[in-house]
């Protein structure tokens, strides 16, 4: 079986069969290829700090680079193929249990940068400890057992009206905590303002 050297991998063989012409090592996964692409930017290209040593791109990652929706929308890869997902999506397979195994997801706020690049090597073997790729805190390793306990106790603020501003930042408004002592989640409050140096945290608040 292939060896799986970056997120580009796990794309279907049929999306990334096309072949180029130049020897060389892929600036993206460090393979050695025969079969390369040159490697062009755009001028608004600034992630250069993220690349590998190396001149050309390999055809997993040409075909990968090349997909602008893989910028532009959230997704996850894994055995299955690729799918695109909408926010409750990426909840949905974050707090489920049972991933197929290996799976790449990322999650874009902006879909303007090639947010996935900081974590481009890393692909997940495991459903308790896991990669996530954002283009808002980067790449995290994110614990099953976590995941779900911040999806829960930012559902149960939500429905009690705390904004997602202030489950960001942890800056709860008097109203807030007038309406936390009043209606007894007092608690949950001050557990969500101690979570909030989490990177973990501020992905679970924006997907919720
Ligand atoms: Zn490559």
């Amino acid at each position: 079986m292939e060896e799986i050297k970056a997120i580009s991998y796990l794309l279907p063989s049929e999306m990334r069969s096309a072949k180029g012409e130049e020897a060389g090592t892929c600036i993206l996964c460090g393979v050695e290829t025969e079969e390369g692409f040159p490697v062009e930017f755009s001028s608004t290209f600034t992630a250069f700090s993220y690349l590998a040593y190396g001149n050309v791109l390999c055809p997993s990652c040409n075909a990968f680079f090349r997909n602008q929706d893989f910028r532009r929308r959230s997704w996850k890869i894994t055995p299955s193929g690729v799918e695109f997902l909408k926010r409750e999506q990426v909840l949905e397979f974050l707090t489920t249990e049972e991933k197929p195994i290996p799976f790449a997801v990322y999650i874009t706020s902006t879909g303007q940068k090639q947010g996935w690049l900081q974590g481009f090597r890393y692909v997940s073997f495991s459903k308790q400890k896991f990669f996530i790729h954002t283009d808002f805190v980067g790449c995290i390793l994110a614990e099953y057992k976590q995941v779900v306990e911040f999806a829960e106790l930012i559902k149960f603020l939500r429905e009690r009206k705390v904004s997602k501003t202030e489950l960001t930042s942890g800056e709860f408004s008097m109203y807030t905590y007038r309406r936390s002592i009043e209606n007894n989640f007092e608690l949950e409050l001050r557990k969500a303002k101690e979570f909030v140096s989490q990177p973990l945290w501020e992905v679970m608040v924006y997907v919720c």
